[in-house]
């Protein structure tokens, strides 16, 4: 099997290596070469989430596919590698200037797995454009800077900023989007081709959506929501991912498909596993988990049909993505395969991009189909039944590593009031901003959830009691000083929580009843405050710490 070793920068590098053999010597095989790195350094990108470089190398491998790939059509003509090169230098130049970190320090936010991915640093700069006077600058600009951006202000009439490109640009219009506004969105767009650029207050309507996304716009939000989305998509553009890589098992016969069809997963890091026989494939559906099976059609023992209906047999793997790859061309057979449980069917001799595309797109729609049904839609945060779950094994994986847990329950304080004055949709967005401060702060692997309404059930794994409290704590603080903004003002949210620990609490039903109770005496005590377990009241250390919860 293999993993995503490389780093991204050493991608990058390869990626200019291979161009430059190409500009060298001119053959189809270095322009393959040059495809390869390039399709590589796309996937990281995405992977350790670096929009603007994401966005440029998706530009140019739209380009580089409807080029020629056979060797009649290389050298390619003059122009076509004028263009190219000028995409080819925009990209390494936008992954130099990410290699040096901004120096200014986050407010509040940060993140531990954030700071740095591959030696490389996402910009964390903004450009508001809206008119001085907007009712929505202000508020936005303070949720973002508390969220750790750097916000630069500008007015319609006098964007002319030089210097380093920001991630995002967010467009507030005067009263529409007319010829000027578009016309300077199209300047914008060419001078910062790695920036995302988001336009808010955008008519629902096509001609309007489509006449910004040609002038260069990545998003469009809709006039009547406004700072909660405009947050959530940038928050969703540098939030980590703990994308695990894709698996995929092959089910082949023969020893050379099974090692072209490897080569090019591999090379497009997907992580694979092979069998040559459908007899091992319940074991190799177990064993490895894969996302997606590249089923043969004709192997011995049974057929790939056959495999691929005792695999929709099986619960778990009803909605498992299954891909036929074989050489079959009889039209109804096809039909039968599809028929009969199969997602797609790909002729051999198989086309490297046409295969590595559909297995990736397949398995991003099955990863989150699985997703959504385990996340809540409000906050992104594990549902209540999911985080229990994984709560649960947690547990059962800890009694045989004598490990350490803290179990929290979080509950906002007062919030009906909440939304009895300011309404139910900035209710929402208070909840919002607790999921998206716990995820800033949290480790990935803590377990996040939302439990109920306004209640969050938090996991902190391998700390103890004082280090639990010491974390919460910091994040209680900070969520009460945090400026809520809505419709124009702001205003201010706490949150209560208690908190047990593993092992004085063995099982996730003893530890959730533990750090409810402890919730209720935190709210009882006054609220915006921690309590931990009342079973840890009697050691010295416990007892300090519910009696200083308040500062
Ligand atoms: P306390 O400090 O004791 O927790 O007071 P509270 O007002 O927060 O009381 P409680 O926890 O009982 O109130 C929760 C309220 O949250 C009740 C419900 O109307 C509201 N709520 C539940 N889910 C949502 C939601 O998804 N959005 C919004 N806006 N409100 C919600
Ligand atoms: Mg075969
Ligand atoms: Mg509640
Ligand atoms: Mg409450």
């Amino acid at each position: 099997m293999s993993t995503i070793t490389n780093s991204l920068a050493d991608d990058i590098q390869a990626f200019k290596d291979r161009w430059e053999d190409y500009l060298t010597q001119s053959h189809a095989d270095q322009f393959a070469e040059f495809t390869l790195a390039l399709s590589s350094i796309t996937e990281q990108c995405k992977a350790h989430k670096f929009p603007g470089l994401t966005r440029l190398c998706e530009g140019l491998r739209q380009q580089v596919l409807s080029l020629p790939g056979s060797a009649s059509g290389h050298p390619l003509n003059q122009s076509a590698v004028i263009a190219l090169a000028r995409q080819v230098g925009t990209i390494l130049s936008s992954a130099e200037a990410s290699r040096f970190p901004e120096t200014e320090e986050r407010r509040v936010v940060t993140a531990p797995d954030e700071t740095s991915t591959a030696g490389m640093a996402k910009p964390r700069s903004i450009w508001l454009v809206a008119d001085d006077a907007h009712p929505w600058s202000d508020g936005l600009s303070e949720q973002l800077t508390f969220f750790g951006f750097r916000v630069s202000r500008f007015n319609w009439s006098n964007i002319a900023p030089e210097g380093a490109s920001p991630l995002v640009i967010l467009f507030i219009p005067p009263s529409g989007y007319d010829a000027a506004e578009i016309g300077c969105i199209e300047s914008i767009r060419a001078k910062h081709p790695a920036s995302q650029l988001f336009c808010l207050a955008v008519p629902e309507l096509l001609d309007p959506m489509v006449t910004l996304l040609r002038a260069g716009a990545d998003v469009t939000i809709p006039a009547p929501q406004q700072t909660s989305t405009v947050l959530a998509h940038v928050l969703d553009l540098i939030e980590a991912q703990d994308q695990e890589p894709f698996r995929v098992l092959v089910v082949e016969d023969s020893p050379t498909a099974i090692a072209a069809i490897r080569r090019t997963l591999s090379q497009h890091g997907i992580d694979n596993h092979a069998i040559n026989s459908p007899e091992q494939l319940l074991e190799a559906v177990w064993q490895y988990r894969p996302d997606l099976v590249l089923m043969d059609m004709h192997m011995p023992h049974c057929t790939g049909i056959e495999a691929t209906r005792v695999l929709r047999q099986l619960p778990a793997c009803q909605s498992l993505p299954v891909v036929y790859l074989s050489s079959e061309t009889d039209m109804g057979m096809q039909v039968a395969a599809l028929r009969l449980g199969g997602d797609q069917f790909i002729n051999k001799p198989f086309n490297p991009v046409l295969l590595t595309t559909v297995v990736k797109t397949k398995i991003e729609r099955h990863r989150e189909m699985q997703r959504s049904s385990q996340h809540d839609g409000l906050t992104g945060l594990l549902n209540h039944t999911a985080s229990k779950t994984r709560l649960n094994q947690l547990i059962h994986a800890m009694q045989t590593e004598h490990d350490k847990l803290c179990v929290a329950m979080l509950d906002i304080d007062h919030f009906k009031a909440i939304n009895d004055v300011h309404g139910h949709p900035v209710g929402d967005q208070v909840i919002r901003n607790l999921a998206w401060l716990l995820k800033g702060r949290l480790r990935t692997s803590d377990i996040i959830g939302r439990y109920g309404g306004e209640e969050f059930l938090v996991v902190l794994r391998g700390v103890g009691l004082t280090d639990a409290y010491a974390v919460l704590d910091r994040i209680r603080r900070d969520f009460a000083n945090l400026p809520q903004a809505h419709g124009g003002g702001s205003l201010s949210a706490s949150f209560s929580a208690g908190v047990a620990a593993y092992p004085e609490f063995t099982t996730d039903k003893e530890l959730i009843d533990a750090a409810d109770n402890a919730l209720l005496e935190a709210k009882s005590r006054g609220r915006n405050r921690i309590h931990v377990s009342n079973a840890f009241i009697d050691t010295e250390g416990n007892l300090r710490l519910n009696a200083q919860s308040r500062s």
